[in-house]
């Protein structure tokens, strides 16, 4: 399935594969298997011949699960584990059914229905085992507990302690703790407000047990709703998931958090797509960010020399702009985006061309904002938690990089000195303000920290922030 460009994965994670174990528990227990066939023996560990020779005159006396696994218990101390993978699936059959291409194992019980394992990708994996070997070879004996058990913060946070990579790397590792996949775990994450990249040993005790609760409310909520979070995942024929539709985080980038208002991000995180809010979901490693922004002629630059002063780094947006139209890639792609540049690259016939068409100069700053965001990110990565940096960024709400601020301030200035003070600069004021008519709506203004006026000198400007930077 393809969305928005990005693969999402089926992989069935613990609700739906505990969902397919209650399923099959309706369907198969206390069958008898007359016959094993094996279409395809790369899906099973150690000897096919074996495999299926082994298993027939046995009857299913349990089906239980750890983490992902599925385990088919049987009368005479075998155990069968069983692994969906990615697309892994049992289809029941109550009478005589033919094989289609994607079954591969077929088990054939005495009285003439049948148990056929389907995986269209084939990655699944079947091993059998003893009663009491199973749970202590692998890769059972590989397991960390249970995430929908009660795990003890005390362990979780013994597994953690020596561990800096994210946090989201880690939950995802089933030797810390079973069960929780790329979904869960982007859920788990946005309920707990830990950023995804947050280091596994800096996230404190309160964060880990508000983890191991969210990881048990989100996945029983998931196995009581029938498991599937996944679109193309079927537990079995004719049924389908429905959890789909309780995700907060999961698969909704560029969507509104419901709880603060900012957008949520998509990132990677050990090559697994990750989507957080970076409003709620603080990172703790990360430095303190401020971020200031205001019309042009309202002191920006000013207040950000302060806080250089003050020991902040800064990131200037516009200059990153001036950066970014340096590199080739993206004079190619302004070329496209704006036609009446007749496929030459210049910056003045470039602001003529915008102050004409407002349509291309509203796809040329959403493809220039996502270009600063994701710098602006890296700036803010590229500092250590002790770090103060400010982010100086005129259209900071329109391109959400406010999201990223702890603090917020907004410079204002009344009209007629802005006029005078951009006089003193030679800057075309009417031209100007026709590129820039909206700094920032009256609604962003309840974002800020504090709207600071500046219509007086610097001496003034850097009192009123002297205040502010005292009251911390
Ligand atoms: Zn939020």
């Amino acid at each position: 399935m393809v969305v928005h460009g990005t693969i999402v994965s089926n992989m069935p994670e613990l609700p739906e594969v505990e969902t397919v174990k209650r399923l099959l528990a309706s369907q198969v227990l206390g069958k008898h298997i007359m016959n094993v066939d094996v279409l395809r023996s790369k899906n099973i560990e150690g000897d096919a011949k074996v495999f299926s020779e082994s298993l027939i005159d046995c009857t299913i006396e349990s089906i239980s699960r750890r983490g992902k696994f599925l385990i088919f218990h049987f009368d005479n101390n075998l155990v069968l584990i069983s692994h969906l993978r990615m697309e892994g699936k049992y289809f029941y059959y109550d009478k005589i059914t033919k094989p289609s291409k994607h079954d591969l194992v077929l088990f054939g019980f005495e009285d003439n229905t049948s148990l056929f394992y389907n995986d269209t990708r084939r990655f699944g994996t079947m091993k059998l085992s003893t009663e009491d070997k199973y749970l202590k070879e692998p890769p059972l004996s590989n397991l960390g507990p249970d995430a929908n058990t009660d795990v003890s913060v005390k362990y979780l946070k013994g597994c953690l302690k020596n561990k800096r990579i994210p946090i989201k790397q880690a939950l995802l590792d089933q030797s810390i703790i079973a069960g929780l996949g790329n979904i869960y775990v982007d859920e788990v994450l946005f309920l707990s407000k830990i950023h995804p990249l947050t280091p596994a040993n800096r996230v404190d005790e309160k964060s880990l047990k508000l983890v191991l609760a969210n990881a048990k409310i989100v996945l029983n909520k998931a196995i009581d709703a029938g498991g599937s979070t996944i679109k193309s995942y079927h537990p079995g024929k004719g049924i389908d998931g429905n959890f789909q539709s309780e995700l907060n985080v999961y698969g909704k980038k560029n969507e509104i958090c419901p709880i603060c208002g900012a957008t949520f991000r998509k990132i990677f995180v050990n090559g697994r797509g990750t989507t957080f809010c970076p409003h709620c979901q603080k990172n703790v490693a990360m430095p303190h960010v401020v971020a200031i922004t205001g019309p042009i002629g309202s002191g920006k630059s000013l207040a950000s020399e302060y806080f250089r002063k003050h020991g902040y780094d800064v990131f200037n947006a516009d200059a990153c702009v001036h950066a970014l139209y340096e590199r080739k890639d993206v004079q190619e792609r302004v070329l496209k985006l704006v036609k009446e540049l007749n496929g030459k690259f210049d910056k003045k016939a470039l602001k003529d061309a915008l102050v004409k068409n407002k349509k291309e100069k509203q796809k040329l700053e959403d493809y220039l904002y996502r270009l600063v965001d994701e710098e602006a990110f890296n700036f803010i990565k590229s500092h250590k938690e002790k770090d103060k940096v400010v982010l100086e960024v005129p259209l900071l709400f329109q391109s959400h990089i406010c999201d990223y601020a702890d603090e917020i301030y907004i410079l204002s200035i009344d009209k007629k000195i802005q006029k005078e003070r951009l006089q003193s600069r030679n800057i075309n004021i009417d031209e100007y303000l026709k590129l820039n008519e909206s700094y920032y709506l009256q609604e962003d203004k309840k974002k800020a920290t504090a709207v600071i006026s500046n219509d007086g000198d610097v001496a003034s400007l850097y009192s009123k922030l002297d205040k502010i930077i005292c009251d911390k």
